[in-house]
């Protein structure tokens, strides 16, 4: 292939194949870096994919990687792919605003683990991606940037809250995402997009660096095209990290095996009861039933399970979330970092200064959840609602211990919808709140997830299809994703990234 020509065709590649031209000398880090940059330039202005973009720094490191190649050095196996990272991710030396006010033009002095992890891997950073403020929603909608448009339909949103990153790679801007999952913001934006998406097991990959949403939900993760390319990337970022206490102690292994299995002779799936009935549109019901059909011509033993806590997953989330956020975020106080308001008039103490610069640096949902959080964990309310919560999540994850007896991986649609237009919910929490019904209880049980499409709904968007796993047994999610995306693609006729309209240039 001949770089000239191949600028187009490189940012509809995927990670492992970019993998293979570098390291056979077709292609140098630097042209696949342009490549992606410069569709960037060309279409991002309408997706708002990005909040920034690294263009002379990822040419750099792009540069320093095809020197290292040159002198014939043994390079990790993804070096010279570029990535884009969520802007939930402190990066050394490049802005980070975790989409909020509150940290608008705020450089981080140091990089987050799995930064440095990327780093080692020699991966060029294309930029930071747009999010909902400080994590917190289901459409990008709440970024205090403006949102980021669906590159299906670009009046629709691309899912939250990690929804530049999912649209990032779903448009061509990255052949890799990095997104974080507190309740769904890898997996939603990825089933919306037509793209892959997983969780690892909490404390699968570092927390150190991440701006803390909820710390005992949060964990950080892979978007990409396939599932072979989040397994590629799952191994690079999924390491021990002595800077986080969660982290677990043995890296992820096994993942890029798992993720070219032939079949599934042997594995039991489990269609949860409770996450597929009322609520979920019919075309994504109906992708999901065809998928399980196909994961049982691949030779798996398809069986019903129930779960009945999972009906308060949501409830006990939005407790439990807030309780944590509100605490995670008094360090914003207009004195450490970012923002700084003092009060139009009256004495300038510490808590004027906080009050000031707290009303005008959060935005709405941000002050609602804090709210929310301090009253549930204030005196006289903190066992009924916190408590009470807390008693939901074990049960939940005894429902999961007990699921996991008959089945060796859990299946349900990843999202009760296809992508929705803006606005139609953003005015209404509870609304927006039920996009993560099916992705929420892995979170409060630390259980792996993984989001690929199951295929076009009746109106023509695509729809995610989720895997669960046991703690520590992500493996099974590559090996099932990887399995039911082989037959599925066939039956396409080719990526389903590929049916999605072309972008028009706007610059
Ligand atoms: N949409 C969910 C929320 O608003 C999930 C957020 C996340 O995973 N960061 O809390």
């Amino acid at each position: 292939m001949s770089a000239g020509s191949a600028g187009e065709d490189l940012t509809r590649r995927t990670a492992a194949e970019l993998a293979e031209l570098l390291r056979a000398g077709e292609v140098s880090s630097v042209e696949v870096t342009r490549a992606h940059l410069d569709r960037v330039a060309a279409v991002d202005p309408a997706v708002h994919a990005y909040l920034h973009v690294n263009t002379d720094e990822a040419l750099e490191d792009a540069a320093r990687v095809d020197e290292r190649r040159a002198a014939g050095e043994d390079l990790p196996e993804l070096a010279g792919v570029p990535i884009a990272v969520k802007d939930v991710v402190v990066t050394r030396g490049q802005v980070t605003t975790a989409g909020s006010k509150m940290l608008e033009g705020w450089v981080p002095p140091y990089d987050a683990s799995l930064v440095t992890e990327l780093r080692r891997a020699g991966m060029p950073i294309l930029g930071k991606t747009n999010m909902d403020e400080f994590a917190m929603g289901s459409s990008t909608e709440h970024s205090a940037f403006g949102p980021t448009r669906n590159p299906w339909d670009l009046d629709r949103i691309p899912g939250g809250s990690g929804g530049g990153s999912a649209a990032a790679v779903a448009a061509g801007l990255a052949p890799l995402a990095i997104g974080t999952d507190t309740g769904g913001s890898i997996r939603q934006p990825a089933a919306v997009t037509g793209t892959v998406g997983v969780k690892p097991t909490y404390g699968g990959v570092s927390r150190y660096g991440l701006i803390a949403l909820a710390s005992s939900l949060d964990q950080a993760g892979p978007v990409s095209r396939t599932v072979l390319d989040s397994a590629l990337l799952h191994e690079v970022i999924g390491v021990h990290d002595p800077l986080d206490s969660t982290s677990l102690t043995d890296p992820a292994t096994g993942l890029v095996a798992a993720a070219r299995s032939r079949d599934l002779a042997g594995m039991r799936v489990g269609v949860v009861t409770e996450l597929g009935g009322e609520g979920y549109q019919p075309g994504v019901r109906a992708a999901f039933d065809h998928a399980v059909e196909l994961l049982r011509g691949a030779g798996a033993e398809v069986v019903e399970v129930s779960c009945p806590s999972f009906d308060y997953a949501l409830a006990a989330y939005y407790l439990i979330l807030p309780a944590e956020a509100s605490s995670n975020l008094a360090k914003f106080d207009g004195m450490r970092y970012g923002l700084r308001v003092e009060p139009a008039d009256g004495p300038v103490t510490a808590e004027t200064v906080m009050a000031a610069t707290r009303g005008a640096g959060f935005g709405d949902e941000v002050k609602r959840r804090i709210i929310l959080g301090t009253h549930a964990l204030s005196a006289g309310y903190y066992d009924a609602y916190y408590g009470s919560a807390q008693k939901v999540r074990t049960l939940i994850q005894r429902d999961f211990a007990a699921a996991f007896e008959q089945a060796d991986v859990l299946v349900s649609p990843t999202a009760p919808t296809t992508a929705f237009r803006f606005g139609e919910k953003v005015d209404d929490p509870l609304a927006m709140y039920l996009n993560d019904v099916a992705t929420i209880p892995a979170n409060l049980a630390g259980v792996p997830g993984l989001s690929l499409p199951s295929g076009l709904s009746d109106d023509g968007l695509p729809a995610g299809f989720q895997v669960l796993a046991p703690i520590r047994e992500d493996a099974r999610l590559y090996r099932v994703g990887g399995v039911l995306e082989r037959m599925l693609t066939e039956e396409w006729g080719g990526p389903i990234l590929d049916k999605a309209p072309e972008l028009e240039v706007t610059a």
